[in-house]
């Protein structure tokens, strides 16, 4: 069983860490925001830091167009759970995915680029996690995500 307790923030770090070099390459800034403390949860860290890949590699896909592309990642805990908002400033989610977003195969990427499966498995594994996964657009535009995860009993 590879659920253990770990630190929310460093695989916040690690996913960051990943990707910095496609930020870079991207030319996208990164805002990130997270608590002083550590914000403990229970699960595969590894699994988490999938999730967060995903989020910030699609995030890259919709901000290809966008003149100065823009990602942020804030986690904050609060009562028994904590929280991982993930947002851009690219076009928001297209009408036509909306409420499917989680599904299996769907995706508006060209053939080859985009299979449609990054979502539904990022949904699963938060699901796994006795977690919550929503998606909204923003105002004016870009698109945001919200992790809800409990924190491990420790923390409460
Ligand atoms: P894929 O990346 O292979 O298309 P995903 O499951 O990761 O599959 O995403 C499904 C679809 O959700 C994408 O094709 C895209 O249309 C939409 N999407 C996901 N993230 C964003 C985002 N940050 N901004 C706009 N659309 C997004
Ligand atoms: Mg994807």
């Amino acid at each position: 069983d590879k659920d253990i307790e770990f630190d929310l923030r460093l695989a916040i770090k690690e996913a960051v860490n990943l990707m910095k070099h496609q930020f870079l390459v991207e030319n996208c800034d990164l805002k990130l925001s997270m608590p002083g403390q550590p914000v403990f949860i229970l699960g595969d860290r590894m699994r988490m830091e999938q999730v967060l890949i995903n989020l910030f590699r699609n995030a890259l896909d919709a901000l290809m167009e966008v003149d100065s592309p823009l990602l942020g990642v804030r986690l904050s805990a609060e009562g028994d759970k904590a929280t991982i908002h993930v947002w851009d400033n690219g076009p928001g989610i297209a009408e036509e995915v909306g409420k499917k977003i989680f599904e299996p195969f769907v995706t508006t990427k060209k053939e080859g680029i985009g299979v449609g499966l990054g979502l539904s498995i990022s949904y699963k594994i938060v699901k796994d996690m006795k977690g919550d996964f929503r998606v909204a657009n923003r105002d004016p535009n870009g698109a945001e995500f919200f992790i809800h995860i409990p924190l491990s009993n420790q923390q409460q």
